[in-house]
């Protein structure tokens, strides 16, 4: 798939892709960002989908410094600026709850809809895929998400048999298992910000 378009499979018009997007890191945080092979028609800079995502992952309470700052100058910053319809969307999913954080202060969560993070994941995955097993076709394959609740004892007990990467310190981390025979990475787990974490089963 190397000189494929990783969700279409074309040969022409291609360009590199970056995984996850580079919007989602700080200019400081930019190193051994992963690209991949995209044709023009796929390729997007930062879609509707990406955008969803990177709102929901940043404003996550317990998000890493690198999500405050994209938060703080990419989203509020900038995507709002542009289009105050996003804005206003993103109001509306805005719900207030319990939580309080370490100093007492109540914050608030984001609702983000299941299909724009299930795509998010799964462009992601695909692309991860092929950046780490350039071999193995992507397009073909089932995905099913799973949203995870970040504790120690998943990442102590379970990811720690897992093999281990991340991009951008702060930024995305991920797991991946392989199947016993090596041959296929069937579960990969994602942390985006330190705060919001995922699974994605391949079959
Ligand atoms: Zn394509």
């Amino acid at each position: 798939m190397e000189d494929n378009c990783y969700l279409c499979g074309s040969t022409e018009n291609l360009t590199r892709d970056h995984i996850p997007p580079k919007g989602f890191f700080p200019p400081n945080k930019r190193y051994n960002l992963v690209t991949v092979s995209c044709c023009g028609d796929c390729h997007k800079v930062l879609s509707l989908d990406d955008e969803a995502f990177r709102i929901f992952t940043t404003a996550q309470i317990n998000r890493s410094s690198e999500g405050a700052w994209i938060w703080k100058n990419k989203v509020m910053g900038s995507s709002f600026k542009r289009s105050p319809k996003l804005k206003e969307n993103v109001k509306k999913s805005l719900i207030r709850t319990n939580l309080t954080d370490a100093q007492g202060l109540q914050h608030s969560a984001i609702t983000i809809p299941v299909e724009r993070a299930e795509k998010f994941l799964i462009r992601l995955t695909k692309g991860l895929i092929v950046h780490h097993r350039p071999e193995i076709n992507p397009i073909n394959k089932k995905y099913k998400v799973t949203m995870l609740k970040p504790t120690q004892d998943l990442i102590d007990n379970t990811l720690n048999k897992f093999r281990y990467a991340e991009i951008g310190d702060g930024v995305f981390r991920y797991w991946r298992a392989y199947n016993n025979d090596e041959e296929f990475i069937y579960v990969w787990v994602y942390v985006f910000y330190d705060g919001a974490m995922f699974m994605v089963e391949v079959s």
